[in-house]
């Protein structure tokens, strides 16, 4: 495969590399070659057609954009526009379903009454003191060590064992006293009737789907798109000269030689249902530890503006799991060890002055699409532009 003659390979078709790409194709005119080892482009956020149903479905589970940032809101707008589609998730648990996240709908079905805010409060802050109590008194100390503690000093224990106990267990194949407390921020509590997933000041559906975006950011006499094409096959054709921005599994470029690290992958299992409407939304979760799966995705309800006509839909059925060395990457474990595997492998990017490493797996670092596209506009401010300047090919 010819490189010679681009100033900038991209590895990775997803959004941190779409955006630089992008980006250096029609801000500075310069020359892009972009690879993926995959057969489309558009990392984990692509969508494509359902040929069974005529469903749109996102192969890599259900993504939902949303974000607080002006910047990544308007450089979208460039190539999309978004529906007024607003998140909304429930649980199943005990045969029962609950709003999510916790909200004082979710907090009167649990106990089974209707509670004003300051009930709700005064109920989540007896059980959680129970708890804290009775952990000083066992172990002599108040400070949570486990996400089961962490979890019950926000939620209380009712809802614990209601809502997130069973759910964290399957996510993670572990108890979640045996878990550390890092994994969870302090778990959400809404004392209103808000039962909005994202608070998030903009929010929607690109209303041609993600796909679409991606062909619009691609599309450049700039760009030159090579798909199942993996970096390991042409990295030796490289100059230092040229430009790489590097999205994959940061332990995978470095041949792993500080270590693997540790991801969570998930299963999707697919099945096509003669129904307009299975489930009556777009996601519902699992909460019982003996249900095998975590979530039941239904993409019809992603665009509710659409004509689909066919009495057919499309849902993903998802299991969670760690990922061995072949499977998808989805979510960093983040342990100590693989704090230290990271920071080796960080000393070791120093030393490619022509590699920047980014997105999720180039950052081993769970990102929202926002996220994901907001640090690439930076990373192409500041140090794309920086290596290109003054260099022609
Ligand atoms: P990716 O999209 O993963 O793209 C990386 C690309 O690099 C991939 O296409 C891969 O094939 C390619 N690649 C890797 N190694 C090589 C190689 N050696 N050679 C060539 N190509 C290579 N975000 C939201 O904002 N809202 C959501 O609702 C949401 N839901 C999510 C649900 C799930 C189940 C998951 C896992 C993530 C979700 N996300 C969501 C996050 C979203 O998927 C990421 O923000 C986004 O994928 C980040 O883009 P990226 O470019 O960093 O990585």
């Amino acid at each position: 495969m010819q490189l010679d003659g681009f100033d900038v390979v991209v590895v990775g078709a997803g959004f941190f590399g779409a955006t630089i790409a992008e980006r250096v194709a029609n801000e500075l005119g310069r020359k892009v070659c972009v690879v993926d080892r995959r057969a489309h482009i558009g990392g984990n956020a692509y969508s494509e057609i359902d040929p069974d149903s005529g469903i749109e479905v996102h192969r890599y589970g259900t993504h939902i954009f949303h974000t607080n940032s002006d910047t990544v809101w308007r450089y979208l707008q460039r190539f999309t526009e978004f529906t007024s589609y607003r998140h909304r998730v429930f649980t199943v648990a005990r045969g029962r379903l609950y709003s999510m996240p916790i909200n004082l709908a979710t907090i009167s079905a649990a106990f089974g009454r209707a509670m004003t805010p300051q009930e709700a409060k005064l109920v989540i802050a007896a059980e959680a003191d129970d708890h804290v109590h009775a952990h000083v008194h066992v172990h002599g100390a108040s400070v949570a060590q486990n996400l089961e503690d962490k979890a019950i000093a926000s939620v209380g224990r009712t809802l614990y064992d209601l809502l997130i106990r069973g759910y964290t267990q399957k996510q993670w194949q572990t108890e979640p006293s045996e878990l550390s407390a890092d994994i969870i921020g302090r778990l959400p509590v809404r004392l209103n009737f808000d039962d909005r997933y994202f608070a998030d000041r903009y929010e929607g559906m690109p209303v041609d789907g993600y796909t679409a975006i991606f062909q619009r950011m691609l599309k450049s006499p700039n760009i030159e798109l090579r798909l199942g094409v993996d970096y390991f096959d042409i990295a030796d054709q490289i100059r230092p000269d040229q430009l790489v921005i590097y999205t994959g599994p940061i332990d995978r470029f470095f041949r792993y030689r500080c270590g693997e690290l540790g991801w969570r992958t998930v299963d999707f299992a697919r099945e096509v249902h003669d129904v307009d409407d299975f489930q009556g939304t777009s996601v519902i979760n699992y909460a019982d530890a003996d249900v095998p799966f975590t979530r039941i995705h239904e993409f019809r309800h992603l665009h509710p503006e659409r004509d689909y006509r066919e009495p057919k839909t499309t849902i993903y059925r998802e299991y969670s799991r760690f990922a061995g060395r072949d499977d998808e990457p989805y979510y960093p474990i983040n342990t100590t060890a693989d704090r230290a595997i990271l920071s080796g492998y960080r000393m070791m990017m120093e030393k490619r002055p022509n590699v920047i490493f980014g997105g999720r797996l180039g950052s081993y670092k769970y990102l929202d699409m926002h996220q994901a596209i907001g640090a690439a506009l930076k990373t192409f401010e500041n140090e794309v532009t920086t290596f290109l300047a003054g260099r022609e090919l």
